[in-house]
């Protein structure tokens, strides 16, 4: 098959290179809108990635230009008009897990680098300054941990908080049984969140969960928590989470992902004047740390990104059964 791959950076055409031995691959560094859309023109096929755009009229277009398969080398699927690839007979299909302890251990990251201020200390210690004011932390040990969503990385988010001796409550629609007999208590959102000395979001982000974290719901939480975000950016309230930052009733904010983020993540701007303000105030408060999408980023993971990707495009070209397929 021949398939156009949107947004390639250097490490997609490495580990695709490596696992591809029957696709032609056409690496495009762009990503996919509507003004990119033609590319995928002669192609059977389109694999794109979380920030590219599937909207009804790209979806249209791709239907137009013949093409049978989305191939999301991802496991959200947030940003696809699923009812126009069904309405034009496109197969979407994805990749449910790739290395679920990258995500979850990356979620720690933010916490530990918030909390201990790991990345102070390296900038202080390398300008010889050896002084420890104002890098006071606390222990995680017997801290209250809220996991909003308990699928395959926020089981994995519960087992790592409770190993470092954390009491983990959950919110979730369906309760896992094995984390309940880990002693692992699920709580409806109303009653977790003034609990809470950290809450971790692990939800996929659907009309249930946008804004998730809001005005209201910052006003219910712990005064001076931490809120980490290694799941989708519209899970927040951006707005909400800065004035509850400015009045210190948000503690710490660390997130991997951000609201606005297709126009901003996996592109380097430094020599460019930034327009988004919200994330240019997000980035002046001291206690808030943004990593740009990489909770995801190890060898393992990018490994089985490959492998799946194409293993779903083999199986959608010899009619075998989509163990992966969206719609
Ligand atoms: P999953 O499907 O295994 O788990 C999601 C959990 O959320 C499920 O237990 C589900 O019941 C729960 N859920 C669904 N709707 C809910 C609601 N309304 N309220 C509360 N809980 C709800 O997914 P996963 O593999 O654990 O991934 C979770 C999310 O992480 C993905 O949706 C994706 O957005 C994000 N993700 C981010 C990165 C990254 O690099 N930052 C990488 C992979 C995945």
């Amino acid at each position: 098959m021949q398939i156009a791959f949107y947004s390639t950076k250097s490490y997609d055409k490495q580990y695709f290179d490596a696992c591809n031995k029957e696709q032609n691959i056409i690496y495009i560094e762009t990503q996919l809108n509507e003004q990119t859309v033609a590319l995928a023109e002669g192609c059977d096929a389109i694999c794109a990635f979380v920030n590219d755009v599937l909207n009804k009229k790209v979806i249209a277009e791709l239907a137009r230009l013949n093409i049978k398969l989305i191939a999301m080398r991802c496991a959200g699927y947030n940003n696809v008009d699923l009812e126009e690839a069904r309405k034009n007979g496109i197969t979407v299909v994805r990749v449910p897990a790739y290395s679920p302890y990258a995500v979850a251990e990356h979620a720690l990251a933010l916490i530990m680098t918030l909390n201990r201020k790991t990345h102070k200390a390296y900038n202080r210690v390398r300008e010889g300054n050896f002084s420890l004011e104002k890098l006071t932390g606390f222990d995680l040990y017997g801290k209250t941990v809220g996991v909003i969503g308990t699928g395959k990385i926020g089981q994995i988010f519960c087992d790592i908080m409770q190993g470092l001796g954390c009491r983990v409550l959950a919110f979730d629609i369906i309760a896992n049984k094995e984390l309940v007999a880990k002693g692992v208590e699920y709580l409806p959102l109303v009653d977790l969140l003034p609990q809470c000395d950290i809450i971790s979001l692990h939800c996929p982000l659907s009309e249930q969960t946008r804004h998730i974290i809001n005005e209201e719901t910052l006003g219910m939480m712990k005064l001076g928590s931490m809120l980490i975000n290694t799941s989708r950016g519209a899970l927040i309230d951006t707005k909400a989470a800065i004035e509850a930052l400015k009045t210190g009733q948000l503690g710490y904010l660390g997130i991997d992902v951000y609201e606005q983020e297709e126009k901003l993540f996996f592109t380097d701007w430094s020599e460019a004047v930034i327009q988004d303000d919200v994330i240019m105030r997000l980035m002046s408060f001291p206690n808030v740390l943004i990593t740009a999408h990489q909770a995801f980023f190890t060898e393992e993971a990018l490994e089985q990104i490959a492998e799946v990707t194409l293993s779903n495009i083999k199986a959608f070209e010899t009619g075998k059964e989509l163990a992966n397929k969206v719609i």
